[in-house]
């Protein structure tokens, strides 16, 4: 079993994160776990901490990122290096609680492959965040091709095959939820209460928000695309009825100087059009992403069970189904010389 945790900034919840996930661990899978704790380019004592999570408790692995990658990227990173047969996404500030693995442990054993938590109760958010999550779910939920589960974040178990097929995924606007609910097979959702956080404040600032709902939409709909054929449609055909307008006008010699016609049809169409432009942009630019092909994310360093890690320099430019079985191997020969 693998626990993985993205971290920016979460210096007051790890080690009271790291004590409830070993505890909730310990109880489903005796001591075959281990926690994957990702530092997403923290800029407080998160790496020193991990850094002393891993020397002290052999269960830790500990990676750092080259910056601050995101939260969907971190969590790519630590979902590459995980080995369990299950693996439980799940955020290090304690909002989502760590003992729901027991059942969701449960349903899996019961057959399902992914079980992901979906919020009922949302414990100390604004207004704000509660009413924009939902809006943007129930939007979502109307444009994407795939249904995904209305307010459901990343917090799930997932089978080791979901997880390989998510890792093999190549896009780089990651939308984790998304993505799981395209690989399909038995998927369940366990109703929990969200708490407020253990400490610190929300690292979803609006912008990251907004940044993270339009990956989304364009990532899994191109409805967007189609605005502009309904909106052409729609002015096609009030073209027509001014036309006949005109036309009768000009009959009757009756041609008066419309300039508030005239200004309004101007202004009207071209902010239509700057719009459409902007939406045809997104597309256009994660094209542009997707196609320069980087890596994900890069990795800094990995420490386990008090020793560092030393990654080949081209792991992260490796297939990410390869990465796995290079980190095993670069995991078991340290081990042996230690
Ligand atoms: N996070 C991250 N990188 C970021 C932003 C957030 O790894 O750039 C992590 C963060 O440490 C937490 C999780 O992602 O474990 C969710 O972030 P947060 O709790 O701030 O979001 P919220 O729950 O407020 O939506
Ligand atoms: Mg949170």
């Amino acid at each position: 079993m693998s626990i993985v945790a993205p971290c920016y900034n979460e210096a007051e919840c790890l080690r009271e994160f790291h004590r409830r996930a070993a505890a909730a661990a310990r109880a489903s899978c005796g001591e075959s776990f281990e926690i994957v704790l990702v530092d997403d380019g923290s800029r407080d004592a998160t790496w020193s901490i991990i850094e002393a999570l891993a020397e002290a408790d052999p269960h830790v692995v500990g990676v750092r990122l080259m910056r601050n990658h995101g939260h969907q990227l971190a969590a790519s990173a630590g979902l590459s290096l995980a080995r369990g047969d299950r693996v439980m996404l799940i955020d290090a500030d304690l909002q989502d609680p760590p003992e729901l693995l027991a059942p969701m442990m449960a349903r899996m054993d019961a057959g399902a492959d992914v079980v992901f938590g979906q919020r009922g109760v949302r414990h100390a958010e604004t207004w704000f965040k509660k009413a924009s999550a939902s809006a943007f779910y129930r939007l979502l939920s109307n444009l994407a091709a795939v249904p995904i589960p209305r307010d459901t974040g990343d917090f799930r178990l997932m089978r080791r095959r979901v997880v390989d097929a998510l890792v093999s995924m190549p896009e780089r606007q990651r939308f984790i939820r998304g993505l799981v609910s395209w690989i399909g097979g038995r998927q369940e959702a366990l109703v929990y209460e969200r708490q407020a956080r253990h400490a610190g404040t929300s690292k979803y600032p609006l912008r990251k928000m907004i940044r993270f709902a339009v990956d989304a939409i364009t990532g899994f709909s191109i409805g967007p695309l189609r605005v502009a054929t309904y909106l052409g449609l729609f002015a096609a055909g009030l073209a027509l009825l001014l036309l006949a307008y005109t036309l009768w006008q000009w009959a009757a010699g009756d041609t008066v100087a419309g300039w508030s016609s005239v200004m309004t049809a101007i202004v009207l169409f071209g902010a239509v059009q700057l719009i459409v432009l902007g939406i045809q942009g997104e597309y256009v630019g994660r094209l542009f992403q997707e196609a320069k092909a980087r890596p994900l994310f890069l990795i800094d360093r990995v420490v386990t069970a008090g020793n560092e890690r030393a990654l080949p320099a081209e792991f992260c430019s490796l297939a990410p189904t390869a990465q796995r079985e290079v980190w095993e191997a670069t995991r078991a020969a340290t081990t042996l010389r230690a």
